[in-house]
């Protein structure tokens, strides 16, 4: 007995997107259904590796559109996989969860065309059938199964589902065309349509065609004979010659392969050759999935052996760093029924994987040299965050990473980028180090009292405004030899008066040293600085320490930080100090001393965007202070 269901809501709500809002290209839903088919295929030739009997001795793999005009109806019918009863419920009454909520925000957020374009991205493809049809009919039979199911529904909320029977294997939609779509009847729009975008399909996609019978001598005569005529090339678009392949051909193949619409910004494609072959077909995309950042994001390009995909997503071909990189690679050495376990401990693999990996480095410099500012800025936008995982886990390549890298500088206005590279060949020849300070935002970082001994002596410092830069750099400690040193964290040493230092320091020992004991609780040390110029005071870590940016950061997330004790540097040019030396000199129990030194330690945590470690004491001696300011 036919069954009827409801669809949930998300499915009704993104039909009646599909139905009512997708005018501008109605033709991909062509190309959609072929690839569903020709990924039921694959799916079969795949488990019939470790399962002989799946293929019921049929492997003749194809994907027949079958047209009947007197019905207005187009079939897409494959002799894949096949879906169970309950398969069928669960794919085509729901929609793969995954991107549902990201693709309805999606079309909230863009206008209709974008929203045509990102039709498949979500798992959606089978329901762009409704857009030239009034009711879709999907008959199927899984693979080794007796029974098979039969699908049917207007798109109006509800399907019916039913048990059916069906000869072979394999799934058909049947489409019932809208009157004005009646177009994909025809034998040259479907086939303009499989050669424009499904030609690299790897299975057959056959029709049946009117074709004049020859006779004997080869000449055509009036008689007609129905013939089943392949419309695709087949060719796998990764081994062919790159000279062959247009651009539109490749653009398309990424469509296919990754279900977005945008257009990459690289391709690298070649085929290596030496003691292991393999053919390589990798994509840079122009925009990041929204999934990239989780774990359950599937990284790695599709591994093909002898033309049959053995896995969709192969991960060990790429370091987790370059997981945006989509693509295909084909080995024709390694063992067609090859396991997860064997390719973690795969020699071929691994080569295959450093060959990758140089190749997408290579590519990215070149892209960063060449095309800086229609390219280079877009794919660092989008994807720099995963790149600088590089630096942490490749120690191997972390020259080459760091110079991919663009920063902000104190040499640059806002919005100007510049490389480590360029910033080594600017320093100044007695420079050592290479400078940097992590900062929520440049302006923030320009403004810091921790650049004004740098900014006095004109020394360029690299700001740092990504969250997880402190933790990279600190892990990449070098670069060519350079030192990669915070301005906020360690002594610093900028004064060229080494002589004249000493005496100050003697000059303001005692003042220092009771400093220090009244704030033991807080601080490590007090020392006079060399970064300050127009400020009193600031706090400095350790040189192995945290960045307190970084560790606010951590304490705003709820992290349980270990307390370090900073050292208190403080300005010994500064008016304050003198007026703090001459009262500590005249009274060394004056409780105006005492008060002083609490604000000053207030300032400094303040300064360093955290609060007075007292807030009422700190409103009370300020007002004290200023009411003292205005008798
Ligand atoms: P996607 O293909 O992106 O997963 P679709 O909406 O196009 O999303 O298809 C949903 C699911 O329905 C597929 O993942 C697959 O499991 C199943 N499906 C669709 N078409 C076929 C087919 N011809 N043969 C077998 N299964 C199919």
């Amino acid at each position: 007995m036919a069954k009827s269901m409801q669809f949930k809501t998300e499915v009704s709500k993104l039909l009646d997107i599909v139905i009512h809002s997708l005018y501008s290209n109605k033709d991909i839903f062509l190309r959609e259904l072929i690839s569903n088919s020709s990924d039921a295929i694959d799916k079969l030739r795949y488990e019939s590796l470790t399962d002989s009997g799946k293929c019921e001795n049929d492997t003749d793999f194809k994907i027949k559109i079958i047209v009947d005009k007197d019905k207005k109806t187009l079939t897409i019918s494959d002799n894949g996989i096949g879906m169970t009863y309950d398969e069928v419920i669960n794919t085509l009454g729901t929609i793969a969860a995954s991107g549902t909520k990201e693709f309805m925000k999606m079309i909230e957020d863009k206008n209709k065309a974008d929203t045509a374009q990102m039709i498949g991205q979500f798992g959606v493809g089978f329901y762009s059938a409704f857009m030239v049809s009034g009711k879709v009919e999907v008959l199927t039979r899984k693979a080794l199964e007796k029974e098979a199911v039969r699908w049917s529904s207007k798109a109006d909320g509800k399907f019916t589902i039913d048990k059916a029977e069906k000869e072979c294997r394999g799934t058909d939609v049947l489409l019932f065309l809208k009157d004005e779509d009646l177009k994909y009847l025809e034998e040259w729009t479907l086939k303009e349509l499989v050669t424009k975008y499904s030609d690299y399909i790897e299975h057959k996609i056959v029709m049946d065609v009117e074709r004049k019978k020859m006779d004997a001598e080869g000449k055509m005569t009036d008689e007609v004979e129905i013939v089943e005529e392949v419309l695709n090339s087949q060719k796998a678009i990764w081994l062919k010659d790159k000279n062959s392949i247009t651009d539109e051909e490749y653009n398309d193949f990424y469509k296919h392969i990754t279900h977005d619409y945008s257009t990459p910004i690289s391709k690298i494609h070649y085929k290596a050759e030496g003691t292991y072959e393999f053919s390589v077909l990798l994509y840079i995309p122009e925009k990041s999935p929204m999934d990239i950042i989780y774990k359950e994001y599937k990284s790695g390009p599709m591994l093909y052996v002898k033309r049959v995909q053995i896995m969709e997503n192969c991960e060990d071909l790429i370091p987790p760093y370059l997981r945006f990189v989509k693509g295909v690679v084909e080995s024709d050495d390694l063992p067609l029924n090859i396991s997860r376990e064997i390719l973690q401990n795969n020699k071929q693999i691994e080569v295959i994987r450093k060959n990758i990996t140089k190749r997408v480095l290579d590519d990215l410099k070149s892209i960063k040299e060449s095309e800086y500012e229609t390219k280079y800025l877009k794919f660092y936008k989008e994807f720099s965050r995963v790149l600088k995982e590089g630096l942490h886990y490749d120690t191997e390549r972390r020259e080459q990473i760091t110079d991919l890298l663009l920063f902000a500088s104190t040499n640059m206005e806002s919005g100007i980028y510049t490389t480590v590279q360029d910033y080594v060949m600017r320093m100044k020849a007695d420079q050592e180090d290479i400078y940097y300070i992590v900062a929520k935002s440049y302006n923030e970082a320009i403004s810091s009292p921790y650049l004004e001994g740098f900014r006095d002596k004109d020394i360029e410092v690299l700001i740092m405004t990504d969250d997880i830069d402190d933790i990279v750099i600190s892990s990449t400690r070098e670069y060519k030899g350079k030192t990669f040193k915070s301005v906020v964290k360690g002594d610093i040493q900028l004064d060229d008066n080494k002589e004249d230092k000493e005496e100050k320091k003697k000059e303001f020992s005692a003042l220092t040293d009771f400093i220090k004991e009244e704030l033991k609780d807080n601080i490590a040390d007090v020392r006079l600085s060399s970064r300050l110029k127009d400020s009193a005071v600031c706090l400095v870590t350790g040189e192995q320490a945290m960045d307190p940016y970084l560790e606010q950061m951590m304490k705003a997330m709820g992290e349980k930080i270990p307390v370090s004790k900073r050292v208190m540097e403080i300005n010994p040019d500064h008016d304050l100090f003198i007026s703090m030396k001459t009262i500590f000199e005249k009274d060394k129990t004056s409780e105006i001393l005492k008060e002083y030194t609490l604000l000053l330690y207030d300032q400094a945590l303040i300064l360093e965007g955290d609060k007075p470690i007292n807030p009422s004491n700190f409103t009370k001696y300020m007002s004290k202070l200023m009411a003292g300011n205005l008798k």
